[in-house]
């Protein structure tokens, strides 16, 4: 569980709001959509796990947030979409890459692939600096500097002047948390920041995160590993076939499953007393976004599908959770 907490928040405006966010790519066979009506809230001190397997438009909803989806490929649209009162949907230009780099910052699966290869590592990390701050190159290296100590880089003088390839996966991935963090954004993007890694880095790039980003900035984290979400989530939103499915604070969500979906993606992750047995696996697979079913987009794969589950399946809100589903 996370050491972040949210701030005492209920009359605070969210920092992060979405409201019916659709995205969708271009393709020979047409509009494709990966994200279909998605609201959600990020509230600041708060970590947001999204999680879901692949396939379920989470990357897509992440990346529409800081305009990072390939163009013209991509498009998006929602009726609202604000950090902080700032209305994202409609930024462009210098506005954008300024909120971009210095209020977002965006950790992502691949290092290796965000990172230049032709650049050593403290020039990629003091021009993050110099794009958002007044500083001369000399401080921005300082501070590139002090940042590789902060990301517990072994030896943070020679990575000054290293080249990405001469680091190894874990290296470079803290390499991107200094790169995503140097300007102490308020919301901080991680899209499954520790999937390439190794179990033991894994643990550690989650705990730079927790120590890392600032107390009152919100973390949304992209990941389809219910380890990591138990690990770090404040608030978990499920999502499945490019909708939200449940959402909950981690502590009733861990308690109880509302929705079958993540009954089943709970119930295939190890733990005591499932040590030493099969654990069960969803049969079947998320269903391309070409062919969702009509009306429950899991009820194929769904151990508890009725003939109602043909009707879009009625949302569900309660307390502080939140389900779509026709078993109540
Ligand atoms: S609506 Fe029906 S098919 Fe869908 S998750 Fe609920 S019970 Fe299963």
């Amino acid at each position: 569980m996370s050491d972040r907490s949210p701030a005492s928040s209920s009359q605070m405006e969210p920092l992060l709001e979405i409201d019916d966010l659709h995205v969708g790519f271009r393709t020979a066979e047409g509009l494709v959509r990966a994200v279909d009506g998605v609201s959600l809230r990020v509230e600041r001190g708060e970590t947001l796990c999204i999680v879901g397997e692949s396939g379920c438009g989470k990357s897509a909803l992440a990346m529409s947030i800081p305009h990072l989806l390939p163009h013209p490929a991509a498009t998006f649209d929602a009726k609202r979409m604000s950090l902080d009162g700032i209305d994202l949907l409609h930024l462009q230009g210098r506005p954008l890459r300024e909120v971009r780099g210095k209020r977002i910052g965006v950790i992502f699966q691949e290092p290796m692939t965000s990172l230049s290869p032709l650049h050593r590592i403290g020039d990629q990390i003091s021009e993050a600096i110099l794009l958002h701050s007044g500083a001369t190159r000399s401080q921005a290296r300082d501070k590139a500097l002090d940042w590789l100590g902060k990301v517990g880089m072994p030896d943070p003088r020679r990575v000054l002047d290293a080249w990405p390839h001469e680091l190894s996966g874990g290296m470079q991935q803290r390499v991107m948390v200094a790169m995503a963090l140097v300007h102490d954004p308020d919301l901080v993007i991680a899209d499954e920041p520790t999937t390439a890694l190794d179990v033991a880095t894994q643990s550690q790039i989650l705990a730079l995160l927790r120590r890392l980003v600032k107390r009152d900035s919100g973390l949304l984290l992209i990941t389809h590993d219910m380890g990591v979400v138990r690990e770090m989530a404040t608030r978990v939103a499920v999502m499945y076939a490019g909708q939200i499915v449940e959402t909950a604070p981690a502590s009733l969500f861990f308690a109880e499953q509302r929705h079958p979906y993540s009954r089943a993606l709970l119930a295939s992750l190890p733990s005591a007393a499932t040590r030493g047995k099969r654990l069960p696996v969803i049969p079947g697979s998320v269903p391309s976004p070409l062919d969702w079913p009509t009306g429950c987009r899991f009820r194929n794969r769904c151990a508890q599908a009725r003939p109602e589950c043909v009707e879009p399946p009625p949302l569900h809100a309660e307390a502080e959770r939140t389900w779509r589903c026709h078993q109540h």
